[in-house]
């Protein structure tokens, strides 16, 4: 029996967000068991439990392999957002080495430490924030095991690979895999504490994948995470991940990433090599050229006609799961433009018009202006719209990404215009389950379209329901195309997406 400490700290950041990042964006507990949890809490809330999280898969697998675990703290996912202050992360940090360091006191030293990170996590100016973390830790454990579980949009750097003793990253986008990749990582860790041999292989692809390209259950993803298991079929292989990267972090490091960790170098090199050149097989298919929003609405309104389930439109770059306010309306305002037919839009951000809706009551009609405040250079919907049903916004998920999750989206609005139906949150999270829509009276099996402010996680709870998805270039902060994008930090010889233009720092 080993003694594990266990940690998490976990955030997604966009370097271009205008949204700060401050102590109660990590401390808000809203949905996903985000928050911060130190010690005990942290034991009782996910010891023991199948949550689609990864603590509560190492938990689980470690103690059913014998081992003894202490929870040290848990600090995130707080949503996307701008770079954190070095002071902040600092604080944050020290929650973690200083619970390890009194549990040391307490019950003597680790043999080693889980740590359940994201991967993209960048503090200022520019540092990778996962880095840091474990070299802190290190510090204080000394020289045992750290395994760590990563979201497939970490952007790996050569040096945080090095400084880790095993990266498990997730397999699937939707994350229906989080739990598992808990499990995954108490597995590695129990191989590293009976001290077998143990190498490992790396590579950053040479171009980035655009945002409509990384669901992993249609091609070109599906294809290349389908090697992994492949991969894994050599018995010499410990573990093999694909990095997907975030394209929304403007650091040198940035990009999609393969690696892997075997009982031999040459299996550990030979599982790599394999997965960089699935991926440049594929390259031609990592391409990101969408329709606009009147296209992409005048093409689901002719669809819509012949199918008798929703057709979905994602509106990915609006997307509050990497960082974006989730208030942009350009879809919104086509689809009211074009007469769609029965059409539903979530999930708005926009704590004010739910309050407004809230005033007025449900039953009434209110002139006002919605969404559009966030995003520089947009502005807000001005209409006229009935109040359909409201909510406190609290209630239980039943989608498989947040299953039996609770949530809690402050007050909810369902606001109607015409035929177009609007899901207003006073919460910005990405539209993951159907309950959402739910909540406030709306059944999204009912419409002909759905707007769906989402990249992909959406298709866990919402694909089954659909006919067609048309992914939408409709502006907000993120980054579908990264090749129309202007990057200031990344590294020389980058392709910008699959075949495309090759990227050249600007002279400063
Ligand atoms: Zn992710």
């Amino acid at each position: 029996m080993a003694r594990i400490a266990l940690a998490g700290f976990l955030h997604e950041t966009n370097t271009f967000s205008p949204i700060p990042t401050d102590y109660e964006s990590f401390a808000a507990r809203g949905a996903m068991l985000s928050g911060i949890y130190i010690a005990e809490e942290l034991e009782q809330v996910f010891r023991g439990q199948n949550y689609n999280n990864s603590i509560c898969g190492f938990y689980n697998q470690a103690e059913k392999l014998g081992h003894d675990v202490s929870a040290i703290a848990k600090i995130g996912e707080a949503e996307p957002s701008a770079p954190m202050p070095a002071k902040l992360f600092q604080q944050f940090l020290d929650l973690i080495t200083d619970g390890i360091t009194s549990a040391i006191k307490e019950k003597g030293p680790f043999d080693a430490v889980y740590l359940d990170l994201h991967g993209a996590m960048v503090y200022q100016p520019a540092n990778q924030g996962e880095t840091e973390t474990i070299k802190q830790v290190r510090k204080v454990v000394g020289n045992v095991p750290i395994v760590v579980s990563l979201d497939l949009h970490g952007n790996i750097s050569p040096e945080f690979f090095e400084c880790a003793s095993v990266l498990v990253g997730y397999r699937t986008y939707p994350h229906i895999d989080i739990y598992e990749t808990g499990v995954r990582c108490a597995t590695a860790m129990d191989y590293l504490l009976k001290r077998k041999p143990l190498y490992k292989a790396y590579h950053q692809l040479p171009f980035l994948m655009p945002g409509s390209t990384l669901a992993t259950n249609k091609r070109p993803s599906q294809i290349l995470y389908g090697e992994i298991d492949r991969i894994e079929q050599d018995p010499q292989v410990i573990s093999a991940s694909v990095m997907q990267g975030f394209l929304e972090s403007d650091v040198p490091y940035m990009g999609p990433t393969v690696f892997a960790y075997a009982s031999t170098q040459v299996a550990a090199q030979r599982a790599a090599d394999r997965l960089l050149e699935t991926a440049l097989e594929l390259e031609g298919e990592f391409r990101g050229e969408l329709p606009n929003a009147q296209q992409a609405v005048a093409q689901a309104i002719e669809i819509a006609k012949t199918v008798d389930k929703p057709v979905i439109l994602a509106d990915g770059q609006d997307n509050p799961g990497g960082g974006a306010g989730s208030d942009t309306v350009w879809i919104m305002d086509e689809l009211v433009k074009q007469g769609a037919p029965e059409s539903a839009v979530a999930l708005m951000f926009d704590p004010e018009a739910a309050m407004m809706a809230h005033q007025a009551g449900e039953g009434t009609v209110i002139e006002m202006d919605l969404g559009g405040k966030l995003t520089p250079g947009h502005n807000p919907f001005h209409g006229k719209f009935e109040v359909v049903k409201l909510s406190e916004g609290d209630f239980v998920c039943t989608g498989p990404m947040l299953r039996e999750m609770k949530a809690n989206l402050g007050k909810m609005a369902h606001l109607r215009i015409g035929d177009v139906h609007v899901v207003v949150a006073s919460y910005r999270i990405q539209i993951f389950d159907q309950s959402f829509m739910r909540v406030v009276d709306l059944d999204p099996s009912k419409m002909k379209i759905l707007v769906l402010k989402s990249t992909n996680h959406y298709r866990a709870d919402f694909e089954p329901l659909c006919s067609t998805i048309i992914d939408v270039d409709a502006p907000s902060s993120l980054i579908n195309n990264p090749e129309t994008h202007d990057y200031q930090n990344l590294r020389d010889g980058l392709r910008l997406q699959g075949k495309g233009r090759v990227y050249k720092r600007p002279v400063a």
